[in-house]
């Protein structure tokens, strides 16, 4: 009847205003690499922040000794510590413990949260065993892994730009977070020194360069979405400092903010901007990332409820509140296989509360679900696709024989969503062609950020 007819016309606008052909896709490759090269140019270049990371050389496998860090995300925190082994010997031990953050600390005081950090720090301290040896007379020493946009001011220190990805405390914004730390350290009785401040790009290069050697760049795909790779310092116009030895710089690019007019935008995507605490800020991010992409299905499928009685007569209530769909249910609904998308119909019982759904809707569902996320996934790798070209890995000549270079990738939506992965992974081959395809990898640096900011920790040492 007219309702289905509606229900499949909003489905099929919405497929047609996502679409993202190979031909947009360049476009919005293009549109970063303009916005990449201004900010590297100034940091007033534009919304692509390139930050520059202070960190000019990679572990190189020969680290030693006992170092802690603590990853602080979106969705939980986790503290880790490891012994490094020093020239060959790797990583010998390693443990970690993973809390989740109160929602209340993510939109309360400076203070409270960082209390709340360093007094979860503590426990895990009093927990080291006789594996872990730290030499005598030394302070503990800790990489802190910030995923949140910092201006650095130096490898240990840096004030935070702006929050994203839920979090809301104004009363941080512009104070050095490794100061933050340190002073709740303090007060919590914790020996410990912050070592090194890392972005989670930074410290996931970190962690796949250790493990190998032809990473080139790492990516994030989790609760947000970024970038980092490694730069030649001399095509850093903005770079002031002395030019490193190695000749290069990390570059953390914060590309989750970017924005052109090329981007599948749809109503749907600006309406979720607006309902957000960061409106008109990471629209990227916002069509990519795990925080948002079930949300994006839910209010498609508010609008079906609306206008074309989806889920009958009335609105089912939960329907209304946002993100009470989240990606990893989106992620669930869309790996469904079985013949009647069984799946599917007890994620919307138990989610929606509605008893039942007919097949035909749960496969409308199931549509919804593939839509916004090949669309995302599509965009990552056209993201991918800027920073190889960037570093002049995107063309024949650029692959002979020997040379691979690998993308670490780390994050819960891509670790998780398979489906995600592999439409991006074929993706980007679909934009590089067969040929550099064979010379490029994508490899999944499990925990590298905690474990890169405790490499770096290491390679920064105030004991060496
Ligand atoms: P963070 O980005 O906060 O550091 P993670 O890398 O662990 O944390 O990513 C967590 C995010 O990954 C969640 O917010 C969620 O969106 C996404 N995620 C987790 N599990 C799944 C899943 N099964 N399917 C899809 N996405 C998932
Ligand atoms: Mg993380």
């Amino acid at each position: 009847g007219a309702k289905w007819s509606r229900t499949i016309e909003i489905l099929r606008d919405f497929e047609e205003k996502c679409g993202t052909p190979v031909e947009k896709l360049k476009q919005v490759t293009d549109a970063l690499i303009v916005e990449m090269n201004a900010g590297l140019h100034s940091d007033k270049g534009g919304r692509v922040k390139m930050l520059i990371s202070y960190v000019d050389n990679l572990p190189t496998g020969e680290e030693d000794g006992l170092f802690y860090a603590l990853d602080l995300g979106g969705t939980n925190f986790r503290v880790l510590r490891v012994q490094l082994g020093g020239k060959d010997g790797g990583i010998k031990h390693q443990e970690f413990a993973e809390v989740p953050i109160p929602m209340e600390l993510m939109i309360g005081t400076s203070d409270d949260l960082f209390d709340y950090i360093a007094s979860e720090l503590a426990k895990f301290v009093t927990q080291e065993g006789e594996e872990f040896q730290l030499p005598f007379g030394r302070e503990r020493e800790l990489g802190f892994t910030f995923s949140f946009p910092v201006m650095q001011t130096s490898i240990d220190s840096g004030t935070l730009i702006t929050w994203a990805k839920g979090f809301c405390i104004d009363d941080t914004v512009g104070k050095d977070v490794a100061e933050e730390l340190a002073k709740a350290l303090k007060k919590q009785g914790v020996d410990m020194h912050v070592t090194a401040l890392v972005n989670d790009t930074v410290g996931t290069l970190a962690g796949g360069r250790f493990s190998n050697k032809d990473v080139i760049a790492a990516v994030i795909l989790g609760t947000g979405t970024n970038a980092a790779y490694v730069e030649r310092a001399e095509a850093i116009p903005k770079w002031h400092g002395p030019l490193p030895k190695s000749g290069e710089m990390v570059i953390n690019t914060e590309w989750g903010n970017f924005q052109t007019s090329n981007l599948p935008l749809t109503e749907y995507d600006k309406a979720l901007d607006c309902d957000s605490p960061n409106s008109g800020e990471q629209i990227y991010e916002k069509m990519i990332s795990g925080m948002y992409l079930g949300d994006i299905v839910r209010r498609v499928l508010y609008r079906m409820a609306e206008e074309a009685s989806f889920f009958g007569g009335t609105i089912p209530p939960k329907l209304g509140i946002p993100f009470i769909l989240r990606t990893p249910d989106m992620s669930a609904m869309h790996h469904d296989t079985s013949a009647d998308l069984s799946v599917i119909g007890s994620k919307i019982k138990d989610i929606l509360e509605i008893p039942t759904l007919s097949l035909k809707k749960r496969k409308v569902i199931h549509d919804l679900c593939r839509i916004v996320a090949t669309r995302g996934a599509r965009l990552a790798a056209a993201g991918i696709l800027g920073i190889l070209k960037m570093v002049g890995r995107d063309t024949l000549l650029s692959c002979n024989e020997k040379q691979k270079s690998v993308v670490a990738m780390d994050g819960g939506l891509y670790e998780h969503y398979t489906e995600f992965r592999e439409c991006l992974e074929e993706t980007l081959k679909e934009l590089v062609g067969d040929k550099v395809w064979e010379h490029i990898s994508i490899e999944h640096a499990n925990d590298g950020s905690g474990i890169g900011a405790s490499l770096l920790a290491a390679s920064h040492s105030r004991y060496l």
